[in-house]
């Protein structure tokens, strides 16, 4: 495997950098501790970690979906503004794209809501909230919230 076909992801703007840079070409961003990743470390390679670092799950499939009744239920089951079938997480080489499936709770990236029927791409450090954000520095306890981070 060439190691051309290596790169790193810029966490603010997206942009593919030569692996050997520390610094985001585009937007000179600190790139010094964000992973060489390529085609080959596609999958696997990131994990959504609950905010309250009690709980993790690996990205290892093309497409995840998350909810009450579905994948992560084992942490999901006990958060009531979670659907059954919340989010679908689609891995498409190594950037990580999420969709909203909940008619009644939304899904938000970085306290922002995403619009139903896109899929939005997220970025490391980026926080997901299932079925909730943040209000007045607070987050709901019935809903979920997980940070996007590299494995380690
Ligand atoms: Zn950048």
């Amino acid at each position: 495997m060439s190691t051309l076909e290596k790169y790193k992801i810029c966490p603010s703007c997206g942009e593919k950098n030569p692996p050997t840079v520390f610094e985001c070409r585009n937007c000179e961003a600190d790139l010094t501790r964000v992973r060489v990743v390529g085609p080959e470390t596609e999958r696997g390679a990131y994990t959504l970690v609950s905010v309250d670092r009690d709980y993790s799950y690996t990205l290892d499939a093309p497409e995840i979906v998350v909810g009450r009744e579905a994948e992560m239920k084992e942490y999901l089951s006990a958060k009531p503004f979670v659907s059954r079938q919340h989010m679908k997480v689609s891995v498409v080489g190594p950037e990580i794209y999420i969709e909203n499936l909940s008619a009644t709770n939304k899904t938000f990236v970085n306290n922002t809501a995403v619009a139903d029927g896109s899929p939005t791409r997220i970025l490391e450090g980026d926080e997901i909230g299932l079925g909730g954000k943040i209000v007045d520095g607070a987050r709901q306890a019935g809903a979920a919230y997980f940070v996007l981070e590299a494995c380690p």
